[in-house]
């Protein structure tokens, strides 16, 4: 029999630690999981912290990406294995929404609805994110959030204001 394949999109944010090799390494992680293919990520963003309180420029910038790939488990096995990604880089669960060196959501499990004590697919808060939305747009223009449209209007209406990570070292420039 072969086994169902199942396009999902997730979300990587980090803004403690060395935020950018956290989720290199989280997305490299991901990559090499048994069930997981053709995996590919965005760029970086870089977007204000945003706590429970609103918007707080004061505290550590997160960095933000999405990635695509395609995956034969299912959404809660990928979210045991994304959890364990957490887990390995020192995630540490307390405040909702307080800082964190590495937080992965899943976004979209395919065109599935699933609402349970553990998982909400599509990710209930995924279509008023710019840190979601901006950096999935760069890896997807034709982008659609499914039951809100397309991202692009998505991110016209809410604004965006974060900002994509340029290399350190342009190869254009040296
Ligand atoms: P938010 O969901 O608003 O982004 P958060 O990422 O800070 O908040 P966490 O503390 O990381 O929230 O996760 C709390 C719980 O959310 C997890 O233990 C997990 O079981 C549950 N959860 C529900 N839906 C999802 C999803 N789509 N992706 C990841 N976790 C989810
Ligand atoms: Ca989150
Ligand atoms: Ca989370």
């Amino acid at each position: 029999m072969i086994a169902q394949v199942t396009q999902v999109l997730i979300a990587f944010g980090a803004n403690l630690g060395d935020r950018g090799e956290t989720i290199i390494a989280a997305q490299q992680a991901l990559a090499d999981a048994p069930g997981i293919s053709e995996f590919e990520a965005s760029p970086l963003h870089e977007t204000i912290a945003m706590t429970i309180d609103g918007p707080d420029p004061d505290a550590p910038r997160y960095l933000n990406a999405v990635a695509r790939a395609t995956t034969t488990l299912s959404a809660h096995a990928l979210l045991d294995i994304m959890q364990r990604i957490e887990l390995d880089h020192g995630r540490v669960r307390d405040v909702r929404w307080g800082a964190r060196t590495l937080d992965l959501d899943l976004i979209l499990y395919g065109g599935r609805v699933i609402k349970d004590e553990r998982l909400q697919v599509p990710h209930p808060r995924a279509h008023e994110r710019d840190f979601v939305l901006s950096p999935w747009l760069a890896l997807e223009p034709g982008a659609v959030l499914m039951g809100h449209g397309r991202v692009t209007d998505l991110l016209t209406r809410i604004g965006d204001t974060t900002q994509p990570l340029t290399a350190a070292i342009d190869p254009d420039q040296t």
